[in-house]
């Protein structure tokens, strides 16, 4: 494959290796070996202006949010409400109040699952997911289908890693209560059609549940445009901090489905009789959040936006496509997960050798990937393999990263093989 290198710097307006320097953790040498990160799908690097965002939180205002009258708390509580305004934008959402601030995808998937299945599942119901869904968005349904009685029905896929919408179709009938599905695989890299996903579910009357865990750092997205009813994220995977997250739940939904859990803050009026719970968002909000996580997650925002979605995706894109063709070049490597429409990460395997060898070596040069089953075991199991060594690409990778990566793999397979 002929891929113009040129086409792939012009497609970002920073270079690389700049835009790198806004990340102490990148500086640094493994085993003498300056550091290539390319474990993003698991967690981005941090720029200063995240890093520096948590100490100046805590440098100067500090304090629990929504309770005191005292200035710091205002100001805490203004810094918290601004920061759903800026991600809320970020989704263009409509409205902040349906953003929920929480530990992250996994504890937003878990809230769904939870107070939807209260809200409408019961026995005969069903729920869809994908084939190529994480772990964090099958278990929760399972437990939930399991507490009600229903089922939990899968979209199957192709060899490639496509799903099968014919097949999606055929599923969707009158028990389905729900579909939940991810936007672009973790362990795949596949880029799902979502959109159609939501308008086919949507005319059975179903609502949708999208995981934008590997989406919402690589590509603008629009919850409007989508009209996705639930949408969950993590922070750390958008270069914020770890334990926060965004949930995003339609007004309508999350006003007539039931608060999630019980506490400080998620109430108007408590006597031992009745509690009156509170408006939107802080009805979905119980107890003290991780208020510094908030905040710190609109510089994270910040960022995004500040580099340019639609520039980032065409960056990564391109690197995407360099390293595929590269890859191609080796007899002994499969790719595994071939869709047209990939991002964020390339999964392969090597004939005749296990990923965790591949990932050790790879480890003594330097390169940070990930090897196993990314909490994705159906998909290993689908596939035959026991898992897979994957490469996942963040803004401030650079095309002499993906050769080094490249001559690193092929002198790791020299001593393997
Ligand atoms: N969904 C997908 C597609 C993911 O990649 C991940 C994280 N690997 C999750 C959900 C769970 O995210 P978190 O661990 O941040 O809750």
């Amino acid at each position: 494959m002929e891929v113009n290198t040129q086409d792939i710097t012009r497609a970002f307006i920073h270079n690389g290796e700049a835009l790198a320097q806004q990340f102490p953790a990148l500086q640094q040498y493994i085993y003498g070996k300056k550091l290539v990160y390319l474990d993003n799908s698991a967690t981005t690097q941090k720029p200063l202006s995240v890093i520096n965002a948590i100490s100046d939180y805590y440098k100067t205002i500090n304090s629990n949010i929504h309770r005191g009258v005292h200035h710091l708390s205002q100001k805490a509580t203004d810094a918290y409400e601004v920061s759903r305004n800026t991600l809320a934008a970020l989704i263009n959402a409509r409205k902040a109040h349906e953003l929920i601030f929480t530990k992250g995808t996994t504890d937003g998937i878990n809230m769904i699952a939870d107070v939807f299945g209260r809200y409408a599942l019961k026995k005969g119901d069903s729920v869809i997911i994908s084939a190529m869904e994480h772990h964090s968005n099958i278990v929760p349904w399972q437990m939930i289908c399991e507490r009600y009685g229903a089922t939990l029905k899968v979209i199957p896929m192709t060899q490639d890693g496509v799903l099968i919408m014919d097949d999606y179709i055929k599923l969707l009938d009158s028990t389905v209560k729900i579909v939940a599905v991810t936007y672009v695989s973790n362990s795949l890299g596949s880029v799902n059609p979502v959109k159609e996903i939501i308008r086919l579910a949507h005319n059975n009357g179903t609502p949708v549940l999208i995981d934008a865990a590997q989406a919402v750092q690589h590509m603008p997205i629009d919850v409007q445009d989508l009209d996705c009813d639930f949408l969950a994220i993590s922070g750390h995977k958008m270069y914020g901090p770890t334990g926060i997250g965004i949930l995003y739940g339609k007004e309508e939904w999350l006003e007539k489905l039931p608060p999630y859990q019980g506490g400080g803050d998620m109430i108007k009026t408590v006597t031992f009789e009745h509690t009156e719970y509170n408006e939107l968002p802080f009805k979905f909000e119980a107890g003290t959040p991780h208020i510094e996580g908030a905040i710190v997650l609109k510089s994270a925002a910040d960022f995004l936006t500040g580099l340019g979605l639609d520039k980032i995706a065409a960056f990564e894109h391109g690197l995407m496509t360099y390293l595929t063709a590269a890859l191609q070049e080796f007899p002994e490597v499969d790719i595994i997960g071939k869709a047209k429409d990939k991002s964020g990460a390339l999964s392969f395997v090597v004939k005749g050798a296990h990923p965790y060898d591949v990932g050790v070596l790879l480890d003594k040069m330097g390169i940070a990937v990930r090897t196993g089953h990314h909490c994705t075991q159906p998909v290993m199991d689908f596939f035959g393999v026991p898992g897979t060594i994957r490469a996942s690409f963040a803004a401030y990778n650079t095309l002499d990263e993906i050769d080094y990566f490249v001559s690193s793999l092929k002198r790791a397979l020299g001593m393997l093989l």
